[in-house]
C-alpha cells in the first residue's frame, strides 16, 4: 500500500487526505490528521473522493466526430486537428471568434496556462471559468469595497467568533468541514443568526433564523444597517479611521425601517431588530455567505451590503470577524487568482492597464497582448447566437448542464462551427464536441489548488491516468508548441508555478518546496513571507474600506397566475455540480440517485400531490419530469431543485438573467409551475 498526500477534488472547504494505492490502483481515502482544515476528518464526498478515478466511463483515448460520431484518434491526430481548425476559425471571423473555458476543477498551473494559450497564442482575452456562474459577484463587489474579492480570514477563525451570520449558503451540505466548524463553535457559545429561507441544517441550532424571500437581501440588510445606525449601535472609531463613504450608506439606509424591511422580506419587525443587535453587540462578528447571496441579477448589490455590515460594525482585520464568501469548487479561487477572467491577468493585474500589458508581453516574448477584454462566458452564449463566436474550447467544464436556461445553451453548443472540450469523462457537453482530449484527474498529476481561505496547497501524483489520457498542463502546453509558440516548455508544474510566482505579486512568494505539508495563504509577496491568514489588518487593500450602498431590487421575474411558485436551485450534501464524477461513485449515487423537487405540504396539498409522486415543472424556458420530496424545508411558495441532474435537469428552468455587473445568472430565483402527472 502507498499513501499519497493530496488535495480533496470537491468543495472549496479544502481538505488534505491521503489517497492510498495498491498495486497501481486506489482502494481508499485517509484523512490528514494535522492539516488545519480537516483535522483527521473528512465529508462523504472526501472519503470516497477515490472512488470515481478508475470508473470504466473515463476518457481513455481523444476522439473525433466523424461523420457524426465520435471515434477514437491518436493524439497527433487530435492536437493538430485543434490547432488547424482554431486557426481557420480566427481567420474567417477573426482572434475574438473563439472563446476558451477554464475549470475550477483544474490546477493553477492549468488554469494559468489556459489563459496564457488564450492570450499569448491565439490574441483573445475571451477566456472565463465558472467563478462566472458562482462568485463573480463576489468578485466585483469586494474588489469595490476591500480592493479584494477574497475571503478575509481564514477558516479557523470560526471558533473565535462571537456571532456568526450565516446569509446564502447551506454550510453543513455544500462545505460540510466547516458547517460543521460553525456547529461546534455554537456548542462552545457561539451565537448563530442564520437568513436563509430553507430550513437547513444550520438553522435548527441557530438563535435566529431568518426566513426572508427569495431575493429580498438587500432589504434585509439594509433593514438590520438602519437598526444599527438608529440604536447607535456602530463602530464609530472603525468607520472614522478605516472607512469612506459612510454618510451615503446612512442616508440610504435611513429609509429602511423595520417596518419597511418587514414588508419587503416577508419577516417581522421583532426579527430584523434581534439580528441587528445580536450581531452588533458581539465584539467579533463574522459573515458567511455563499451563492444564495451572489446569485442573483443583483448579487454585486448584495455583496455591497454584506461588505457594509462589516464595516458598520467594525468587523474586519481581526480573528473571528470577516466577510467570508466560501467558494464552491476545489480550485475556484485559484481559477481566479490566475486570471482565467476576461478583464484580468494573473493576480487580478488588468488586462486595461497598459503597463500589465507589456508586463506580460515580454515576459510570454510576444509582440503585443490584446487590449480589448474577453467576453464573460455567460454572455458567450448569447454571442455564438448572434454571430459574432463561432468556436469555444471547454476545459473541465459542463455548460450543457451548469448554465441557466439549458435548452438555449445547448442549443449554441450544437450549432458552433467548433467545440473542443477536454475532460475526465463524457459529459453532456463532451458528447456535443467536434473533438475530445481526455485529461487526467486530481489522482493523477502533480500541481496545485487554492482553497477559499486563499490557501495554495499542492496535490501529487498517486495514480497513473487511464488509457492515453494527459494531464491538463501537458495537453496545453502541446497545443501551444503546434501552434508554433515556443515559450510553454516547462520540465514540470513546479516550473509553471516559478513563472507565475514571477508575475503575479500576491503569489510573488510561492514555490513549491515551500508548500510542504499544508500550503500557504496568499498574499505571500516574496520568498521569505509566512503568509497572511488575515487580511486588511491595518488598512484595506484599496486603502480605506468604501462603503457602497444599494437599493432593493425585486428579482428579474416573480410568480404569477401561469408560473405561480418560486424556484430556487442548489447542491445536495452527496452530489457536486454536474454529478460527472459524485454519479460516478457507487456510495454517492446511491444515496441521492435522481432529481427531486423540494415543495411545502400547503402547497403539496392544493395540488394534490404526495410524497414521491412524479411532478412536470414548467418554466418560461423550459419543462422538465422530476419527483416529488414534500417538506418543510422550504416555506410555502417556493420549491427548490438541485441542479446535479441530467435527467430532470434544473438549469431546463433557470432564468438567464444576468447581474449587469458581474454577469453571473440568476439561478436563484425564477417562476415556475408544478403539476402532477398521471
Ligand atoms: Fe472535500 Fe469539502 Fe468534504 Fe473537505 S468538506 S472532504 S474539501 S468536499
Amino acid at each position: 500500500m502507498k499513501r499519497t498526500l493530496t488535495v480533496c477534488p470537491y468543495c472549496g472547504a479544502g481538505c488534505m487526505f491521503y489517497l492510498v494505492s495498491d498495486k497501481g490502483r486506489l482502494v481508499g481515502v485517509e484523512p490528514s490528521t494535522t492539516h488545519p482544515v480537516s483535522r483527521g476528518g473528512l465529508c462523504v464526498k472526501g472519503w470516497n473522493a477515490y472512488a470515481f478515478v478508475h470508473h470504466p466511463d473515463r476518457l481513455t483515448t481523444p476522439l473525433l466526430r466523424r461523420d457524426g460520431v465520435l471515434k477514437p484518434a491518436s493524439w497527433d491526430e487530435a492536437l493538430n486537428l485543434v490547432v488547424q481548425k482554431l486557426r481557420a476559425v480566427q481567420k474567417k471571423h477573426g482572434a475574438d471568434a473563439v472563446m476558451f473555458a477554464s475549470s475550477a476543477k483544474a490546477t493553477n498551473e492549468e488554469n494559468y496556462l489556459l489563459m496564457k494559450l488564450a492570450r499569448a497564442v491565439f490574441g483573445t482575452n475571451n477566456i472565463d471559468h465558472c467563478a462566472r456562474l458562482c462568485h463573480s459577484s463576489t468578485v466585483t463587489g469586494l474588489a469595490e469595497t476591500f480592493g479584494s474579492g477574497a475571503m478575509t480570514n481564514s477558516i479557523s477563525c470560526i471558533d473565535q467568533a462571537d456571532v456568526i451570520l450565516v446569509i446564502g449558503s447551506n454550510t453543513t451540505e455544500q462545505h460540510p468541514l466547516i458547517g460543521s466548524r460553525i456547529l461546534n463553535a455554537v456548542r462552545n457559545g457561539t451565537h448563530l443568526i442564520v437568513a436563509d429561507n430553507r430550513r437547513i441544517r444550520l438553522a435548527r441550532h441557530a438563535d435566529l433564523h431568518l426566513r426572508h424571500k427569495n431575493g429580498s437581501d438587500v432589504a434585509l440588510l439594509n433593514g438590520i444597517m438602519h437598526v444599527i445606525i438608529a440604536e447607535e449601535l456602530e463602530n464609530r472609531d472603525f468607520i472614522t479611521a478605516r472607512t469612506e463613504n459612510f454618510a451615503a450608506l446612512a442616508k440610504t439606509v435611513a429609509g429602511w425601517t423595520p417596518e419597511r424591511t418587514a414588508a419587503a422580506t416577508g419577516l417581522e419587525t421583532g426579527e430584523i431588530v434581534t439580528a441587528a443587535r445580536l450581531f452588533a453587540a458581539a465584539e467579533r462578528g463574522m459573515i458567511v455567505y455563499s451563492m444564495g447571496i451572489t446569485q442573483h441579477s443583483h448579487g454585486v448589490d448584495n455583496v455591497r451590503c454584506i461588505a457594509a455590515l462589516a464595516m458598520l460594525t467594525g468587523n474586519v482585520g481581526r480573528p473571528g470577524t470577516g466577510v467570508n464568501p466560501l467558494r464552491g469548487q476545489n480550485n475556484v479561487q485559484g481559477g481566479c487568482d490566475m486570471g482565467a477572467l476576461p478583464d484580468l491577468y494573473s493576480g487580478y493585474q488588468k488586462v486595461s492597464d497598459p503597463l500589465m500589458r507589456e508586463k506580460f508581453a515580454h515576459a510570454w516574448g510576444v509582440a503585443q497582448l490584446s487590449a480589448t477584454p474577453g467576453l464573460p462566458l455567460t454572455r458567450a452564449m448569447d454571442a455564438a447566437s448572434a454571430g459574432q463566436l463561432q468556436a469555444m474550447f471547454i476545459m473541465g467544464e459542463n455548460p450543457a448542464l451548469s448554465d441557466p436556461d439549458l435548452g438555449h445553451a445547448r442549443r449554441v453548443l450544437e450549432n458552433l462551427e467548433l467545440l473542443v472540450v477536454q475532460d475526465i469523462f463524457m459529459t453532456e457537453t463532451a458528447a456535443l464536441a467536434d473533438i475530445v482530449l481526455p485529461a487526467a484527474c486530481y489522482a493523477e498529476k502533480e500541481g496545485t489548488f487554492t482553497s477559499t481561505e486563499r490557501r495554495i496547497q499542492r496535490l501529487s501524483k498517486a495514480v497513473e491516468p487511464p488509457g492515453v489520457a494527459r494531464a491538463d498542463w501537458e495537453i496545453i502546453c502541446a497545443i501551444a508548441e503546434r501552434a508554433g509558440y515556443q515559450g510553454m516548455r516547462y520540465a514540470d508544474p513546479a516550473a509553471i508555478m516559478d513563472e507565475i510566482a514571477a508575475l503575479t505579486p500576491i503569489y510573488g512568494g510561492i514555490a513549491y518546496g515551500r508548500l510542504d505539508p499544508h500550503g500557504l495563504q496568499w498574499p505571500c509577496p516574496d520568498r521569505s513571507h509566512p503568509g497572511t491568514p488575515l487580511l486588511h489588518t491595518e488598512r484595506f487593500t484599496r486603502g480605506t474600506g468604501r462603503f457602497s450602498t444599494a437599493f432593493h431590487h425585486l428579482p428579474a421575474e416573480l410568480p404569477d397566475a401561469q408560473y405561480p411558485l418560486v424556484l430556487t436551485t442548489g447542491r445536495t450534501y452527496f452530489h457536486w455540480h454536474t454529478g460527472s464524477m459524485t454519479r460516478r461513485t457507487h456510495l454517492l449515487d446511491r444515496e441521492e440517485p435522481s432529481s427531486f423537487i423540494e415543495l411545502h405540504p400547503d402547497d403539496a396539498a392544493r395540488l394534490g400531490v404526495r410524497n414521491r409522486d412524479l411532478l412536470l415543472v414548467s418554466s418560461r424556458r423550459g419543462k422538465v419530469r422530476t419527483e416529488a420530496r414534500v417538506t418543510d424545508m422550504v416555506i410555502p411558495g417556493v420549491v427548490f431543485m438541485p441542479f446535479h441532474f441530467a435527467e430532470g435537469a434544473a438549469n431546463t428552468l433557470t432564468n438567464n438573467v444576468l447581474d449587469p455587473e458581474s454577469s453571473i445568472p440568476e439561478f436563484k430565483v425564477c417562476a415556475v409551475q408544478v403539476e402532477k402527472l398521471p
